[in-house]
């Protein structure tokens, strides 16, 4: 605390973000990052970015992404908002369309940085519990709202609702805005940016930074009815004119028309996390089902902080939450074959001691 703070700043809980160790040579699974790097195309398009051009300021509004990501979800331009990073977008999308007087919906358990936005922006919010088998419940939903927010698939679970249910859960919910938060959508579960021309309260958001192995660029978008990317627009233009760089618009344009190796890689992933799914069942582990690139996971005979911290010292690191209801759960990202082998080796040592 320093005198000199605002009360906002005061009351603030940041989010703490899952640690980037300086040190090499670690096994990183706890930030749900893609072990395969970028495209190559993106590579090039960087490359080729990096010229006098860079003394101009960037397009604005991203048109090229806007294009690029309208032809793939079948959408018009209009339909869609860019944002550095989804976390950006999410911020904005929370000052721009969920900040009203009834009381902001998510879940107990889902991406933690919710509540923050809610702190900074003092948007008023009630937690809906998972079920007990840590499912969301789209029926706990309907009740006078401000808005409503969750990811899905959901993180840290890892487990995603049909579409089906999603769209039923529109019709019922008109008054505000439904935000679903997609980040993990492309590693086996269904989009619902299909719904959006049915529904004009509907905001689906996704980022380049898993399943396009882009989470250095720092590129989001969201998805929705034209009056609602308007907003995003008014806030985004009130507060920074040019949130991507000249590189971000050309290594995201590059990576979204280049579907063969975005396939190729998350498949490979899909592929990995079904056989260490298998691998720690053996070991006596219980996982969710998961639609992510990574898996929620809990041994009945062993803490899980423990287990976390002898996975470090065998230089593994994953997510732990200090969190009621999953505080004995770990997060491991996918990583590659051979990481996840060695982590499934490590957890064997660690589990005949
Ligand atoms: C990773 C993640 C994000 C943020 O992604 P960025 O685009 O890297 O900011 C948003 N929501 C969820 C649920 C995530 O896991």
């Amino acid at each position: 605390m320093n005198r000199y703070w605002s009360s906002v700043v005061r009351g603030l809980e940041p989010y703490v973000p899952g640690e980037q160790p300086k040190i090499s040579g670690l096994i990183k699974l706890n930030t749900n990052e893609n072990p395969y790097g970028p495209s190559p195309r993106v590579l090039q398009a960087l490359v080729d970015e990096a010229k006098d051009t860079l003394r101009l300021y960037p397009d604005p509004n991203s048109d090229r992404i806007r294009a690029a990501v309208a032809a793939q979800y079948h959408v018009r331009p209009q339909q869609v908002f860019v944002g550095n990073g989804s976390d950006e977008v999410l911020a904005h999308t929370f000052l721009a369309l969920l900040n009203h007087e009834l009381p902001l919906l998510f879940p107990d358990i889902t991406y933690s940085f919710y509540p923050v936005y809610c702190g900074l922006y003092q948007i008023g919010f009630r937690r809906i519990p998972l079920t007990a088998t840590f499912q969301i419940n789209l029926d706990d939903y309907t009740q006078p709202n401000g808005g409503v927010i969750f990811a899905n698939p959901n993180a840290p679970t890892g487990m995603g609702l049909p579409v089906s249910e999603i769209g039923r859960f529109l019709e019922r919910n008109t008054d505000s805005v439904v935000v679903i938060d997609e980040a993990y959508v492309d590693f086996g579960a269904e989009t619902a940016t299909g719904l959006v021309g049915r529904f004009p309260n509907l905001l689906i958001i996704q980022t380049l930074s898993k399943s396009r192995s882009l989470a250095g660029l720092r590129v989001g978008f969201a998805i929705g009815d034209e009056g609602l990317i308007e907003a995003l627009d008014r806030v985004k233009n009130s507060f920074n004119s040019y949130p991507l760089d000249r590189f971000a618009i050309s290594g995201t344009v590059a990576a979204l028309e280049d579907n063969d190796y975005f396939e190729k890689t998350r498949r490979k992933i899909i592929t990995t996390r079904d056989v260490l799914v298998e691998d720690l069942q053996r070991l006596g582990f219980e996982v969710l089902p998961s639609q992510c690139n990574f898996i929620f996971t809990r041994h009945p005979a062993r803490d899980a902080a423990e287990l976390a911290l002898a996975l470090r010292q065998r230089s593994i690191i994953v997510r732990h939450f200090r969190q009621e209801r999953i505080d004995q759960f770990l997060r491991i990202t996918v990583g590659t074959d051979e990481e996840c082998a060695k982590l499934v080796a490590a957890l064997t040592e660690i589990l005949r001691d």
